[in-house]
């Protein structure tokens, strides 16, 4: 029973008294929807709790890092001993290493890691990172993926940007966009048209190797390898922005489902298990270039605290265990077959891109595979969907430009009850 949402309705308005739109992220706000957020009191497994005492099965999972669900008992013991050692003392800590072998150990292209405090953070860092290494300027990026809200990637971004129709910020130096290059999603043909106009000047690519910031959209064959070797003939590095899919397609990312190896490889997310982090690794040939073994600099007061590597601990510990990667994958399949069955029964065109544990339902027959073919979804229908779900206790991102997350914590009684609330979603959105 749907309990109403008067008190998440009363925190938001104080909220926006005190808080620029009321939240501390923008895509928080529901503003695409056009209703109101629901104020979370807490989390347990695959579910959330509001305010007002509603449930939700989350399928948003803090925006991807929880994959082991809400409140894990590894996480939450991990945590609760760190804790009462200290929350942090600025110098080195044995377990930042451990951490750091954990990386390294899953992630082939990784012989080095650095950690920083969100994937913002590490993918300017990257950045900075491949301009120094090249002694180059111009960055190559992609219409529809998102790297955090650094100035030269807040081009054209996908997630949040993408949501309120602002491809780009106000505040953003046009000195600084003007390095950094726009291409097309799956377009390969475009890619090789831009290294034969400006190859040498190009420092990096940086690409998520499976996009989940205009929804899912998984590369085609042939585009991940097109762009290493282009990369590779002018000189150029080639960043995978994996703060998404890093430990989420794969325990060692996109990279290794897809058999790719980048130069740098930025991470964030799951490798924090839900605490602030982000992290950002390579060979130890470009790593040792960054201060204090090389001179590019980077830093952070918290970077690597104990409470974001215990609980990263913890999550990267289960991970590793038989089986869990197996579970997610049949659980997500079952999931996406039971909604295209259900759209299909009740005549609703969606396209579904799913890859490991994460998936978007996009309302379209188009094939999506670009930022152009994600925009051509029925956004009204998507709404309609999404509040249907919502008030029936069912937690999608509140988007069509975003990718829905499953977790270790959820049942196939979760996603039998998904899939029935969902033809009735499907129903409602029919005639629009
Ligand atoms: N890169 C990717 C692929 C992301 O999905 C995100 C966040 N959704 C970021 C970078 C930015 O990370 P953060 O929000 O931690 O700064």
């Amino acid at each position: 029973m749907n309990k109403g949402y008067e008190l998440s309705q009363k925190l938001f308005a104080e909220a926006k008294e005190y808080i620029p739109g009321g939240v501390n992220s923008p895509v928080r706000a529901f503003t695409s929807v056009d209703t109101s957020p629901v104020f979370i009191d807490h989390g347990l497994g695959s579910k959330f709790f509001d305010v007002d005492g509603n449930e939700y099965i989350d399928y948003v999972l803090s925006w991807g890092p929880l994959i082991l669900g809400h409140c894990h008992p590894s996480v939450v013991k991990s945590l609760e001993a760190c804790i009462l050692k200290g929350t942090g003392f600025g110098t080195p800590t044995e377990i930042e290493t451990e951490v750091a072998k954990k990386i390294v150990n899953a992630i082939p292209s990784i012989e080095m890691v650095r950690m920083v405090n969100s994937g913002t953070e590490a993918t300017m860092s990257a950045l900075r990172l491949a301009r120094a290494y090249t002694n180059r300027d111009k960055i190559v990026k992609f219409e529809g993926c998102y790297h955090g809200h650094s100035d030269p990637l807040l081009i054209k971004a996908g997630s949040g940007a993408l949501t309120h129709g602002v491809p780009s910020s106000p505040g953003v130096p046009a000195s600084i966009a003007g390095n950094t290059i726009n291409a097309t999603y799956n377009d390969l043909e475009g890619i090789k048209k831009i290294f034969k106009e400006i190859g040498e000047e190009v420092a990096a690519v940086i690409i998520e190797p499976v996009a989940g910031n205009m929804g899912t959209v998984l590369p085609e064959p042939g585009f991940l390898e097109g762009i290493r070797e282009v990369t590779k003939e002018y000189g150029a590095l080639l960043i995978f922005d994996e703060v998404m899919t890093g430990y989420r397609v794969a325990f060692g990312g996109a990279q290794c489902l897809y058999n790719i190896k980048p130069d740098i490889t930025c991470l964030g997310k799951i490798i924090g298990g839900g605490l602030p982090v982000g992290a950002y690794g390579g060979s130890k040939e470009i790593m040792s270039k960054i201060s204090p073994s090389g001179s590019v600099y980077q830093a952070g007061t918290l970077s690597g605290n104990p409470l974001a590597m215990s609980a990263g601990l913890a999550i990267l510990n289960e991970l590793e265990k038989e089986g869990v990667y197996e579970k997610l994958n049949t659980l997500t399949t079952s999931l996406t077959d039971g909604l295209k069955n259900a759209a299909n029964k009740v005549g609703v065109p969606v396209t579904i891109n799913k890859v490991g544990a994460m998936f978007t339902l996009f309302f379209t027959d188009e094939k999506v595979n670009n930022f152009t073919t994600a925009t051509s979804s029925n956004l009204e229908k998507f709404n309609v969907f999404f509040k249907h779900m919502l008030s029936n206790g069912i937690y999608f991102a509140p988007s069509q430009f975003e990718s829905a997350f499953l977790s270790t914590a959820h049942t196939q009684e979760n996603i039998n009850y998904t899939i029935q609330i969902s033809e009735e979603a499907f129903n409602k959105v029919k005639n629009i």
